[in-house]
């Protein structure tokens, strides 16, 4: 049963240490996925509201910068603890609002622990890279640099991993010393809330972390706010474009996590089943709506056959339903608009005549699911090939050749992510190689350990999360020149 206290939020705002109700009229209406009925109500942050947020933050900086990042450690360590002690009710709310099957939720709720206790680890090593020397030519000068946080920073996140999106922002930006407004999604605020109830219990200092509620209009007005020194965002291209364009008018660093339709190559001597469950979890993995859903399928052709048909055979088993129910493999759409636009999918690739393996179709149920789809031999300047989808829609095309199959597998504006299955190694590796992408997977499932790199090439974003490049996005680097000392 959910708890009614984390559904019922009338202070929605959590700024200055404290949660507040909004002041403005937007009403945010969440929605279970599985059944399509309201789940709750919240306000949304007005203008005045993001600014109030954005005045906590900046009136916070000073301090929480200057701490030493051993004691920002101690916090973050904290906050990964808290996290743990509410993991319940966290899986619970994604299953609940976000229709994530269990064992999907508790990866989300594993993934945000391990951000903040890995952000904790680099906080306090942060504190030995200060002042690190820098040789100069000239004997009488000596250089030192520092790296210093950027100031207080906006952020703003999309709804198809809301702890963890946010997780791999709040994290490093406050080992890094920065101080935070952070808006959630609109549909799916219920989670990241949860950030705020630790905030106030662990003590952490009022204004270091501010979460606001709201959908277009409160995050326009956080990326107009001049007094922000970074803008840190995960989203579609459309709005990430006008994210980047908010930021350039007053100049300021900007961060974009963006879209993509990255590519699942298969080589002719893949191991069958290993590569059907690497394709499944690669498109069907919370319904599809992943930045790095592997989408487009890239196969041999002297292995596509025998591939398609044990791929299309557990496709039809798998159990599309509530999270809640017994043996549920894949959830609804999180939101009736990504519903639509699936549905949309569906009916333009009937148009188009595409071949349609398995699915094609919504389900004639209450809530937002659709069936896990296939297209075959999907042409390269069709939409299913191009467009990036964000559900459970894969596009496969054949290739001869390796030259094909990293042509292919590059034949897209995007360049997040790749998946190579093959049994030699050396050649898959060398494929990896070759692909533009931020983050390829080699015969391994598609892990985003936080220790690694995330985030695209070309249209799929600018900048890198997670690891020490996640840290450092909200740091500057600083350097001292001084007289030598003799
Ligand atoms: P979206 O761009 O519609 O919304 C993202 C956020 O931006 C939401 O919080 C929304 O309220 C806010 N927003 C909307 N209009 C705004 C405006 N004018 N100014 C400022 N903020 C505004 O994206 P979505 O539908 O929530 O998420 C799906 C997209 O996110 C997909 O394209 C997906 O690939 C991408 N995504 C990328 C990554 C990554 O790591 N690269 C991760 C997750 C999702």
């Amino acid at each position: 049963m959910t708890d009614n206290a984390l559904l019922k939020r009338d202070r929605s705002l959590f700024i200055g240490g404290g949660w507040r109700a909004s002041t403005g009229d937007e009403r945010i209406h969440v929605t279970d996925p599985s059944t399509g009925l309201p789940l709750a109500e919240l306000g949304g942050a007005s203008a005045a509201d993001v600014a109030a947020a954005v005045t906590a933050a900046v009136n916070a900086f000073p301090a929480w910068s200057r701490l030493p990042g051993r004691e920002r450690a101690r916090v973050l360590r904290d906050i990964a603890d808290k996290l743990m002690g509410r993991r319940e009710a966290i899986i619970d709310l994604l299953m609940r609002n976000n229709g994530k099957p269990r064992r999907e939720a508790e990866i989300d709720a594993s993934d945000a622990v391990a951000t903040f206790a890995y952000y904790g680890d680099l906080a306090e090593a942060l504190d030995k890279r200060q002042d690190t020397g820098v040789a100069l030519p000239d004997p009488a000068h000596a250089g030192k640099t520092r790296y210093e946080p950027l100031g207080p920073v906006g952020m703003i996140v999309p709804w198809n991993f809301p702890m963890v999106t946010s997780a791999w922002k709040i994290a490093p930006a406050l080992a890094a010393g920065c101080t935070i407004v952070i808006k959630t999604a609109s549909f799916t605020p219920l989670a990241e809330l949860i950030y705020g109830d630790i905030a106030a219990e662990i003590g952490l200092p009022a204004g270091v972390l501010n979460i606001i509620t709201g959908g277009a209009a409160a995050g326009a007005a956080l990326t107009a706010d001049k007094r922000l020194r970074k803008l840190s965002f995960t989203g579609s291209n459309a709005v990430g474009s006008k994210v980047m364009g908010a930021a350039a008018q007053h100049v300021v660093p900007v961060s974009l996590e963006l879209g993509g339709k990255s590519p699942i190559v298969v080589l002719g001597d893949a191991a069958v089943e290993d590569a059907v469950d690497l394709i499944m979890a690669g498109i069907f993995f919370n319904a599809g709506q992943m930045c790095s859903a592997t989408s487009r399928l890239v196969i041999d052709r002297k292995i596509a056959d025998k591939v398609m048909a044990r791929l299309v055979e557990k496709t039809e088993a798998m159990k599309v339903d509530s999270p809640y129910a017994d043996g549920a493999e894949m959830g609804p759409m999180t939101t009736q608009g990504q519903y639509r636009a699936v549905s949309k999918t569906f009916e333009r690739a009937k148009a188009d005549g595409l071949k349609c393996l398995t699915g094609g179709h919504v389900l004639q149920r209450d809530g937002f699911f659709v069936a896990p789809t296939i297209y075959d031999d999907v042409p390269t300047d069709n939409a299913v090939w191009r467009e990036e989808i964000f559900g459970p829609v894969l596009a496969v095309r054949r290739f001869d050749t390796e030259e094909e199959a990293i042509a292919l597998a590059n034949d897209t504006e995007f360049g997040l992510a790749a998946t190579v299955v093959g049994g030699d190694a050396a050649k898959a590796e060398r494929i990896a190689r070759e692909i533009e992408a931020g983050h390829i997977w080699v015969n391994t499932p598609q892990v985003p350990y936080v220790q690694s790199a995330w985030g695209g090439f070309k249209a799929s974003g600018i900048g890198r999360e997670l690891g020490p490049w996640g840290m450092d996005a909200f740091l500057g680097v600083k350097h001292i020149t001084v007289p030598a000392t003799k």
